[in-house]
């Protein structure tokens, strides 16, 4: 039996705490998969083959909290010292539809690690570090290849979601090409996307594109004929990947990032923009930041000269979303040389100095409320803008003042 040697997750003294009062419990999943390759751990599920209120009545003699936060699939949420423990019985699951599965506890260890996706992700470990890898898991680590436990057609058709995290689990530890059945299922059965709901389908994609190698693996579900009954307009692969390398070149990563690499693949209009945040059911501020990116009212080309990005940017009075819009531009239309810098040049310059004058001070000169007024204003910052967002306060008033005179000569003399 392989042996795991201690991590620090693992011989943390809240570790230790909440395994030692579980008692026969075991790391599941994630955690002990990533362990085994070296690479960092922050999720810790554990599995008991104790039923939940039996968990519950264990952990709480030892003064630690639990949290029932999926106890019908039997899982409740241990926390301790500010670390949160996911705990689930055994179970084997009964009957899935796709979206709901009835499920019964058991005690059985290899029971509970069949009905779990892939073999990378059945591995189990005791506290001491003993691994149980009941489906050779390590084995295709090793080579590099995501596996479904069983026939993939068949938990396919239990759980479409698996068909998802399918192409996320092997951009992550998949080799050069993904497992041929494990394709062919997801292929074959990609027209039952349509009845995956918005929330597990924007949950998934979203890990997907902010993970390892979002375009390689989009470029494969394109291949496989995915986004027709996904997404159909996310199909700008090559877009993508260009984002993507501009990104890397600036550092920007996280989780934020996801709305940004969508508004890239997506191939369409602001009716199609609504319609892809409808199927995701995006928040309101989500779809809003992909509507920004995809239909903007103010256009962003880095080809542009540096005083009409200045007056882009102060029009946006965003500079993450000017900044979006200009790599979302370089990555549409390519760029020349020194674009970047221009960017950056035009963003310190704008943020360093807010625009100095409001709808109060046109006011105060006698405009009236109205468009006419928002017209104004945005001609002052314009010109503002222009001038390097250098113009102070007094300036830019002065600048409003002779724009009122003169647009009140123009109306009293006759045209
Ligand atoms: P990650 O690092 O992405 O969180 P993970 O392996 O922890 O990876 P989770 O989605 O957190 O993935 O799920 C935890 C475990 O639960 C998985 O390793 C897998 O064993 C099981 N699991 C989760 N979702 C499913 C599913 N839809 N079908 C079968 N098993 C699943
Ligand atoms: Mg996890």
């Amino acid at each position: 039996m392989p042996l795991l040697p201690p991590q620090p997750w693992m011989t943390a003294p809240e570790s230790r705490l909440v395994m030692t009062a579980l008692g026969a419990a075991r790391f599941v999943g994630g955690c002990v998969r990533d362990a085994l390759l070296g690479l960092p751990v922050s999720d810790i599920d554990i599995a008991s083959p104790h039923p939940p209120d039996e968990v519950t009545r264990r952990l709480e003699a030892v003064r630690v909290r639990v949290i029932p936060t999926g106890i019908k699939h039997g899982t409740v949420t241990a926390v301790t010292a500010g670390r949160h423990f996911e705990i689930t019985t055994l179970r084997r699951d009964l009957a899935c539809d796709g979206r709901h599965a009835e499920i019964a506890f058991t005690d059985d260890w290899r029971e509970d690690a069949a009905r779990r996706d892939f073999t990378i992700n059945a591995l189990s470990c005791t506290l001491e570090g003993e691994v149980f890898d009941p489906f050779d898991g390590i084995g295709d680590l090793a080579a590099r290849r995501v596996r479904f436990i069983g026939r993939a057609e068949d938990r396919l058709r239990e759980d479409l979601l698996r068909l998802l995290r399918h192409f996320r689990f092997y951009a992550r530890y998949g080799g050069e090409s993904p497992d041929p059945e494990a394709l062919a299922a997801c292929q074959a059965l990609a027209p039952l996307l349509n009845g995956l709901s918005g929330e597990r389908v924007r949950a998934e994609l979203f890990r997907l594109l902010t993970g390892p190698r979002p375009a390689e693996v989009w470029a494969l579900m394109v291949t496989a004929g995915l986004p027709p009954h996904l997404l159909p307009a996310a199909t700008r692969v090559a877009r993508l990947d260009t984002l993507l390398s501009l990104e890397r070149h600036l550092s920007l990563e996280g989780p934020e990032r996801a709305v940004v690499r969508l508004a890239a693949l997506l191939d369409t209009d602001g009716a199609g923009v609504l319609a892809a945040a409808k199927r995701l059911r995006l928040s309101v501020a989500e779809r809003a930041r992909l509507v920004a990116l995809v239909a903007p009212t103010v256009a962003v080309d880095p080809r542009d000269s540096p005083a009409a990005l200045r007056r882009a940017a102060a029009a946006l009075g965003d500079g993450a979303r000017f900044l979006d819009l200009a790599l979302l531009g370089a990555a549409t239309t390519g760029s020349e040389a020194g674009w970047l810098d221009r960017i950056t040049t035009v963003l310190d310059g704008w943020r360093s100095a807010p625009f100095p004058v409001s709808g109060a001070d046109a006011l105060a000169l006698g405009v009236a409320p109205g468009p006419d007024l928002g017209r104004l204003l945005a001609d002052v910052r314009d010109w503002w803008a222009e001038q390097n967002f250098s113009p102070d306060r007094a300036a830019c008033t002065a600048e409003l003042g002779r724009l009122v005179a003169r647009r009140g000569k123009a109306r009293r003399s006759p045209a």
